[in-house]
């Protein structure tokens, strides 16, 4: 069966979250938007691990449902963790997710981390330690645990960020590397920028949402042609096995909100050939611009824009429903008008997938009106203009009637 999956988001325990971040809530908006394995997030955290306890009964192998509902969507057991210490002179801050196959492995990988630092604090709590000894520790305590780093290129907190990154996933992981087989391609990335760095070829690229509230769950994702199983999709991601890993659901990376480069209080908004001719320093305060992903792409990269892998998982672009009924309508996705025509197409048009990825003209025509009916036409056939985002202020979609998508301009 297809089976679409997003392997990062938060609970209400982590900091910045909604608090309708609960198991059940996740569960019923995976349900709503046609996921049908989504993350805990979270699993470490004492309080949310008891509730875990409580709500969760184990289902297909590695995955658990909600007691007593009858929600299609399965929970697998995910987390992220921050680490930030100093290696070769520079501070580093790496996020890494961890995803395991059972509430037992859970539980023995809390209680190290309690020995380790503070748990109790966030959902996403923060270590000292290297994020090498993280890979160690999960796989010592479950070798079917997958490591994954986290939306690796924006500036701050990734593995190659600009800012407290590294050059090589070798160079962090060293030994541990080769626990590393994906990883998280992050909102401002997607496949094609990610494999011109050849250094890469053998990594999985995957998808996630790291929603903070319900209705950003699924905004990327990954999609299989498996069981319910985790470890019939944990291999289809270790062995990028073609037939097993369908594509990824992505963002057009340039909505990211570390796209291009910039300052977003002095609102300069730079592409990395702009910045360089700048000496990637802002132009109004003089300070150094926060470089984002394509710029930092473009340092590690040793193949051209555009370079297609012969044997690859593709993707897909998307944009959230909701926010393409704020484009039609030209107004924000948190206006009332949007609100109401996204609840009501989803009670009877079926899941968000299904709207975005699979129903035909006329059936959409039925369900919407025709202008949004087109928008969700236009985005299948990349038929957009974006305007990107940069330092933490995400990009602007633009329904185009006339131009399709040029990727990845520098
Ligand atoms: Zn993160
Ligand atoms: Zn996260
Ligand atoms: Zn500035």
């Amino acid at each position: 069966m297809r089976i679409i999956a997003d392997f990062h988001i938060h609970s209400k325990y982590s900091r910045a979250t909604s608090k309708d971040m609960t198991a059940r809530t996740i569960a019923l908006w995976a349900d709503k938007k046609g996921i049908n394995i989504i993350a805990s997030g979270d699993f470490q955290h004492p309080k949310y691990l008891a509730e875990l306890k409580t709500v969760l009964e184990a289902a297909e192998p590695g995955l658990y449902k909600i007691k007593k509902e009858r929600f299609a969507s399965r929970i697998v057991l995910s987390t992220e963790i921050a680490n930030i210490y100093k290696q070769g002179g520079k501070v580093r801050k790496v996020h890494t997710l961890v995803v395991m196959p059972s509430l037992e492995a859970a539980e023995k990988f809390s209680k190290k981390l309690d020995s380790l630092g503070n748990i109790k604090s966030d959902g996403r709590p923060i270590f000292g330690f290297p994020t090498k000894d993280l890979v160690k520790i999960a796989k010592d305590i479950c070798a079917d645990s997958m490591i994954i780093p986290a939306h690796v290129w924006t500036p701050w907190f990734s593995v190659f960020g600009s800012k407290s990154g590294f050059d090589s996933l070798e160079e962090c992981f060293e030994e541990q590397t080769k626990h590393i087989k994906a990883i998280e391609t992050g909102l401002s990335s997607d496949v094609l920028m990610n494999r011109r760095v050849s250094a890469l070829d053998n990594i999985a690229l995957i998808s996630n949402s790291d929603a903070h509230s319900p209705r950003k769950i699924g905004r990327e994702a990954n999609v299989f042609e498996t069981d319910l199983d985790y470890y019939k999709i944990k291999k289809a991601i270790e062995t990028r096995d073609l037939k097993r890993f369908l594509y990824t659901l992505e963002f057009f990376p340039e909505e990211g909100k570390y796209h291009n480069d910039g300052h977003r209080l002095c609102k300069v908004n730079l592409s990395p050939r702009e910045a360089l001719a700048n000496n990637n320093l802002c132009p109004v305060c003089l300070k150094p611009l926060t470089l984002g992903v394509l710029h930092r792409v473009e340092v590690l990269a040793d193949r051209p824009l555009g370079y297609k892998l012969d044997k690859y998982i593709p993707q897909k672009h998307l944009v959230p429903l909701e926010e393409l009924i704020a484009a039609v309508y030209g107004v924000a996705p948190s206006a009332k008008k949007v609100q109401t025509e996204y609840i009501r197409m989803l009670q009877v048009g079926g899941t968000e997938f299904e709207l975005l990825l699979d129903k035909q003209k006329e059936a959409l025509l039925k369900i919407t009106e025709e202008r949004i009916t087109e928008a969700i036409l236009k985005v299948r056939s990349e038929m957009v203009n974006i305007i990107p985002g940069y330092d933490g202020e995400f990009g602007k979609i633009l329904v185009s009637d006339k131009k399709k998508r040029v990727a990845g301009i520098l």
